[in-house]
């Protein structure tokens, strides 16, 4: 047993959360969570939560999966740490490396069959920017250094995620981004679509815009473009289907790299092993971290398409980066028992072909409140819009704060769902059933119910 009250007064004494007003936290008192099994949550007050967000979009697999705990315990008394910087390698590693080189889809005759370590999804992109200004040195054309992301994506905290990622709030802080970064707007039909302009000319437009910046910058001096195939921190942000073959053109007539960041989509999250296969473009790059343990332990990573691994293994000596847990025994051998847990069970195709058209059913039901405007999915992530006006869709005041509003509802009701502005989104585990689903889509529908009450009251 847990006393809560000692616990969060150590907590506001002591620890500086990530992204929290402490103001806030201080005067609220911060929750205490202390167990967790299969999609659900507990607090140190007794009380059971359903994670619909899946921690921070990562416990794929659901919680309390012995065999991962197992495999760390394993590993841990084993050989709990050794490096590869040195002519050194250790198995779970290379063996993590083969499975992922063979889980990753070829498209149009271009193969992942390299990967390089890291502990996070930030430090994968900061990875990345190093990896493909020095592609560029080694191809000889070392102008080409500016990598072009978008506007409200989110790619990580550390100077280069960050900078790649467009959230303004962060780049408020720091002097982001760093030089050699610039953005385009988000695919966003619902908020960026013109009157009468259709979805799909919008996705065509939307992607347009990278090609008017890299006229605008020189195509000579861009390295690469950097996007989530689905935005997620941004709030559930689905392209309209005309949008990543309209992408793949561009980067391919102007010769410039292509980073999908999966931190969130890969593994099983869009129905695929990697999420490039779903909309059937050919990454460059992909960044993967999160679900690939399903975030039991740290581990992040790059997948190296062969076009730059090429390059880099064959005529690029040593390239001086590295992290001292890249590649981390332990780490990779909770990844590896990962992805056979989800391999056994199938969880991609399960979602792909059962658990996703189901929950699509379920949100289109739910589409139908008079809160909300806009309802989504696309594989096993989901987003709602809260709307003042179903018909106009004219939104809340800001300053109402209505996703908000919506949030403490869903913490109130035993309800874990997140609030970026007035959308509200979830990214369950991949581990549900049905009637799981149906449980969280009533508790859903009982947040929004509580929130239009509030609203009018
Ligand atoms: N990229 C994407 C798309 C993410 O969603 C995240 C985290 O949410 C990151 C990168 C950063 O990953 P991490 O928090 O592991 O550094």
């Amino acid at each position: 047993q847990h006393d809560t009250k000692a616990i969060q007064a150590l907590d506001s004494a002591h620890y500086i959360h990530p992204f929290t007003d402490h103001g806030d936290l201080a005067t609220r008192g911060s929750r205490v969570i202390t167990q967790a099994q299969g999609i659900y949550i507990w607090d140190s007050e007794g009380n059971k939560i359903l994670d619909a967000m899946s921690g921070l979009w990562c416990v794929n697999a659901g919680y309390g999966r012995k065999e991962l705990a197992e495999a760390a315990y394993q590993q841990l008394m084993t050989l709990p740490y050794y490096n590869s910087f040195f002519q050194t390698t250790n198995v779970p590693a290379v063996q993590l490396a083969a499975k992922l080189a063979a889980l990753a889809p070829e498209v149009r005759g271009r193969k992942f069959e390299h990967v390089f370590f890291s502990s996070s999804g930030s430090e994968s992109n900061d990875t990345n920017v190093r990896l493909v200004r020095r592609y560029w040195d080694l191809m000889g054309q070392p102008q080409r250094k500016t990598i072009i992301g978008r506007h409200n994506a989110y790619h990580g905290s550390t100077m280069a995620g960050a900078s790649l990622g467009g959230m303004s709030g962060m780049h408020a802080q720091g002097d982001l981004p760093i030089p050699g970064i610039v953005h385009i707007e988000q695919p966003y039909f619902f908020e960026n679509g013109r009157p009468g302009e259709s979805e799909a000319e919008f996705g065509l437009r939307a992607a347009r815009a990278l090609e008017e910046k890299i006229l605008e910058i020189g195509a000579d001096k861009v390295a690469a473009f950097i996007a989530e195939p689905v935005q997620g921190a941004g709030g559930v942000i689905i392209p309209p289907a005309t949008y990543w073959p309209e992408i793949q053109r561009i980067v391919d007539q102007y010769g410039i790299l292509l980073i999908s960041d999966e931190v969130i989509c890969a593994f099983g999250r869009l129905g695929h092993w990697f999420a490039y296969e779903k909309f059937g473009y050919r990454p460059d790059l992909v960044t993967f971290a999160k679900g690939v343990t399903s975030g039991y332990i740290p581990l992040g990573g790059v997948m190296v398409g062969d076009r730059i691994a090429k390059v880099l293994i064959d005529k690029g000596g040593e390239f001086n980066h590295g992290y001292t847990y890249s590649g981390h025994p332990v780490a990779c051998a909770v990844g590896l028992a990962n992805l056979e847990l989800m391999e056994r069970e199938d969880l991609p195709r399960k979602v792909r072909e059962e658990l996703a058209p189901y929950l699509a059913k379920r949100f289109a039901e739910i589409g139908e409140h008079p809160l909300v405007g806009l309802a989504e999915t696309c594989g096993f992530v989901a987003g709602l819009v809260l709307v003042k006006d179903k018909a106009s869709k004219a939104m809340y005041d800001p300053e109402l704060a209505v996703g908000m509003m919506c949030r403490a509802h869903c913490f109130r009701n035993g309800l874990i769902m997140r609030a970026v502005g007035d959308r509200m989104i979830i990214a369950p585990p991949l581990v549900m059933t049905r009637e799981q689903i149906d449980e969280m889509v009533a508790l859903i529908r009982r947040c929004l119910d509580d929130t239009l009450s509030e609203l009018r009251e």
